[in-house]
Parts: structure tokens; sequence; C-alpha cells
């Protein structure tokens, strides 16, 4: 890892912010920067994306296209990640001229799942059980030793569900384990299926100084492996809470984290508290933020990686996020104007072009007295996208 005297110098208002990778992370990260009076330059291999949108300048160029990257990093103050499954070489190579947060380091260790269960299984978290698979046979003798059901995922490259599959019983072992394992390829990671209460996360940050803040415990429910809605705050025992925000701490502090991470938890029914995976940037699950925060998960993002203080995050009022997946265009193009007379809940869209069955486009966010309250405002705001009574 290179340390350059750069390090500690404040990134103000004016300075340009790279991004690398092109999403809707990317894309609300930019508009947190442009209304703080920053430039983005964008970086990713597709053009008009979410996040070049929104950017100063799009880059569209391979990750390992070293004279586009060298253009990109000597036109920059600092780089930042809007998507783990950029290459750890790509962002040790930009490091050289310009530094890059959160550093490699995080992305190596998270952007695989079996080095990211490793880091937290030593560092004493609590993670669910599961084992390496590489072959069909070493598939057999996991399924045989954990039990099942199970699911299989590839250890790198998965996001949104995608490169999962879910084991149900012993006599899938034969017929489907071998077509499931081939599907996948390579090297996976066999886990326990977790028959939880619920899924909790906790997005939380890191400043250059150290300086650490999160945005308590938020509720999650996923549909097919892909995040539904959030419910902020979760209503969990205040002793749940407390370890979940301890644990998140631990982690940015273990992997010295500059900026935000996502901690995602499954809560058993016993109780017990698992740690399911770590996402090293703003996430899905803090999305709420941005209407209901005094400074949103991307602001906070964009204030560690500049070296800045962290803002607050107060929660202004209890809120709920729900997904637009491009499900909802199957019927053709949602109801917009329906949607927007829900006077009280904000309509978030990721400018993709093209609509594709379980691919993110957009999100509503609903505030009310309580979540669950504004849950059901979200909700019925999604439903008039469709026509559909509630
Ligand atoms: P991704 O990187 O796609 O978010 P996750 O590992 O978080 O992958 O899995 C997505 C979702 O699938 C989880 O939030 C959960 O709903 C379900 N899931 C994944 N692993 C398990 C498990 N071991 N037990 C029960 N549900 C699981
Ligand atoms: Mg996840």
């Amino acid at each position: 890892m290179t340390h350059t005297p750069f390090t500690h110098k404040q990134i103000l208002p004016g300075a340009t912010i790279g991004v690398l990778g092109g999403g809707q992370l990317g894309r609300m990260f930019a508009m947190a920067a442009r209304r703080m009076g920053y430039r983005v330059h964008t970086f990713s291999p597709e053009s008009d994306t979410p996040t070049g949108q929104i950017s100063d300048l799009e880059i569209t160029a391979a990750y390992d296209d070293h004279a586009a990257l060298l253009a990109f990093a000597d036109a920059v103050d600092v780089v930042s990640i809007e998507f783990e499954n950029i290459p750890a070489t790509t962002l040790d190579f930009i490091n050289e001229r310009v530094p890059v947060r959160p550093a490699s380091g995080v992305l190596h260790t998270t952007q695989h799942r079996l080095r990211e269960k490793s880091f937290l299984q030593a560092a004493g978290f609590p993670v669910v059980p599961h084992e390496r698979v590489s072959s069909i046979e070493e598939l057999r003798d996991a399924l045989h030793k954990l039990g099942a059901p199970c699911v299989l995922k590839t250890a790198g490259w998965g996001y949104d569900g995608k490169g999962q599959r879910v084991i149900r019983d012993a006599v899938e072992l034969n017929k489907e384990t071998e077509s499931a394992f081939t599907a996948l390829g390579g090297e996976c990671v066999l886990e326990k299926f977790i028959d939880f209460e619920r899924e909790l996360s906790v997005v939380a940050a890191r400043a250059l100084s150290g300086e650490f803040a999160h945005y308590g415990v938020v509720e999650n429910s996923h549909r097919q492996h892909i995040l539904d809605y959030t419910l902020a705050p979760a209503d969990v025992e205040e002793s749940v809470a407390r370890r979940a925000i301890e644990i998140a701490r631990s982690v940015l502090e273990q992997l010295d984290v500059v900026g935000v991470l996502c901690v995602e938890f499954f809560l058993a029914k016993s109780g017990e508290l698992f740690v399911n995976e770590l996402a090293p940037r703003p996430h899905n699950s803090g999305h709420w933020t941005i209407d209901a925060s005094v400074t949103s998960q991307f602001e906070q993002q964009l204030r560690a990686v500049c070296g800045l203080p962290l803002g607050s995050t107060e929660m202004l009022r209890p809120a709920a996020m729900v997904n637009l997946l491009g499900d909802l265009w199957q019927g053709g193009e949602p109801d917009w104007a329906a949607c927007c007379r829900a006077s009280n809940v904000k309509l978030h869209l990721y400018g993709k072009q093209t609509a594709r069955p379980g691919r993110k486009m957009g999100h509503l966010t609903a505030l009310a007295a309580t979540a669950p309250e504004a849950l059901r405002l979200a909700r019925a705001a999604r439903d008039n996208l469709i026509g559909k009574t509630t």
C-alpha cells in the first residue's frame, strides 16, 4: 500500500471527485457531491450510466485500461467506488496517483465471500455456518456436514441475489446439486439456510480521523434475494440493536474503512445475531437517509472520502423505503402521475433505459409517525404505479 503525504489533506468544494462504477449508488453520491459544489468524474465500462448522467465527465473504458485510468486519476482529487466488484488491482493502480477511499484492501476482503467470512470469523464476529466448495464432491460433503436447506453462492462477483441457489432438501442433492454447481461454476461457498426472524442492517461511516457514525438498526425484507423494503428504525430489542451497532463499529475499525459500510445481519428465531455480509459503500438499506436524515449516507460518504468531519445522522422522522424493480414495467411504463398523487412519498428514479425483472430502477421513500405507517404509504404509492388496489 502506498502512503503519500496527500493522505490527510482535506478535499474541499470546488475539487473533483472520481467515482469508479456507474450505477445508482454513484448517481446518488454524485448528486450529494454536486449539491455541495464538487465536480464529479465517472469511470465505468458502460456509457450513459446512472452516475454518468449526473457527472461533469463520464469516462467509458475497461477497469484494466491503464491509459484511461491514468487520465482519470490525473484529473481528480480523490477517488471513491460505488460498486464493490471493481478489481482491487484497478484501485492499487489509481492509488499511486491519487487517494482511493475506501482503500483497495477493504474491497479485496469484501468482494470475495470466503475472504470476508474468514476476516469476520478471525475477528470473532458471528457468521453463518458455511463451507468452501470447489467441486461436486466437496459440495456433497459440505451439504452432508451442514445439513439441508443450504444456500450455494459464488465466492466472487455476486450481488442482488445473482450467483445464488437454494438447495432445499437432501433429495435435491442428486437431482439438482450438480446442475446448480455447474451453473454457478468455480469457487463457491455453501451456507446453512438461516430460518431468520428478521433481516437487519447497520449503515455506518468512518472518517479519515477515525470518527464513527451510524444510522441505527433498520429492518430489511427481501423477495427472491433482492431487497424489497426497509423500515427505519427496526423494531428490535435494545440489546440486539446495541450488539449490531457494536459489531458495525468494530468492523469499520478493523478494516480501517474510510467511507460508508453496511453490515447485513440475520436475526435468528433464537435471538442469535449472524453477520450475513458486508458492503463497503452506501447501501440500498440506507436510501431512506436521503429524505429522513440530517445527513444522507451519500453526503456522509462524500464527507469521509474528502477528509471532512462526518455529518449528523439524526433521523428526522421514521421512514420506509420500497424498491422499484424492473418487474413494474412489465405492463408498460408505470403511472408516475398516480404515484405522485401521494404527496408525502418521494420518488427516486435512476435513469436506466432498460427495465428488466429484478433490476433496480428506482425507489420510493415515505416518512410517517412510525416506520410501519410509512411502509403502508410507500407500498400504496408503489401499487398505484401499476394500478393495483391495496
Ligand atoms: P447479495 O450479495 O446478493 O446481497 P446476500 O448473501 O446478502 O447476497 O443474499 C441476498 C438475500 O438472500 C439475503 O438478504 C437473504 O434474504 C437471502 N439469503 C442469503 N443467504 C441466506 C442464508 N444463508 N439463509 C437465509 N437466507 C439467505
Ligand atoms: Mg446482501
